[in-house]
């Protein structure tokens, strides 16, 4: 007897593929291929596309890393920002948390993997820049305290105000799963490290 499932190759490669979305599991995985393979074709030629776009478009900003179009992004080609603030965030996604508070108008520094983290064009683009406060963005972890320690040390001969976001964030959880209320706050009330 022939399996059922064996018949159905495209739609079980797309129900595979679905499943390797962190967070979605095989029931999810399963509804999603059925909905965009099977009840809303055009939904699913729609997310295709994109899907599409943003795998062709999507880069990453050549001075801080955070999502962008273009060679910088917004937040670097913008002449009203304050260039004297470096907001230093563990991921990109931190930009949107941060951005949503409408308490700061620094520039940010995404950090993604500090192995990959080149001190010397940071130190160069700091200087060119004009920035003299670091702010680190963390929630407060152990790890998190380490890295500020140690990019601080990387740093210590530009002459630079280091602080860290304050109260109201608590230990170790995302900077996207805090109320935005206790965000602002945490950014207004940063302190000097
Ligand atoms: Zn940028």
């Amino acid at each position: 007897m022939h399996s059922y499932k064996k018949g159905l190759k495209s739609f079980n490669a797309l129900v595979e593929a679905l499943e390797q979305i962190p967070t979605i599991g095989k029931k999810s995985a399963l509804k999603m291929a059925y909905t965009l393979g099977v009840e809303n074709k055009f939904l699913g030629i729609k997310i295709a596309h994109c899907i599409e776009n943003a795998i062709h478009n999507v880069r990453k900003c050549s001075f801080c890393n955070a999502l962008s179009e273009n060679e910088l992004c917004e937040i670097c080609s913008d002449t009203s920002r304050d260039n004297s603030q470096l907001c230093f965030v563990l991921h990109s996604r931190d930009i949107f948390s941060i951005e949503e508070t409408k308490e700061y108008n620094g520039i940010y520094y995404v950090l993604e993997n500090l192995e990959e983290l080149d001190f010397e064009k940071l130190k160069k683009a700091i200087m060119q820049r004009g920035v003299k406060e670091i702010i680190f963005a963390f929630t407060p972890t152990l790890a998190n305290e380490g890295i500020m320690l140690f990019i601080e040390d990387k740093l210590q001969n530009l002459s630079l105000h280091f602080s860290k976001i304050a109260q109201g964030v608590p230990t170790g959880i995302g900077l996207e799963n805090i109320d935005q209320l206790s965000l602002s706050r945490a950014i207004i009330s940063r302190i000097k490290i």
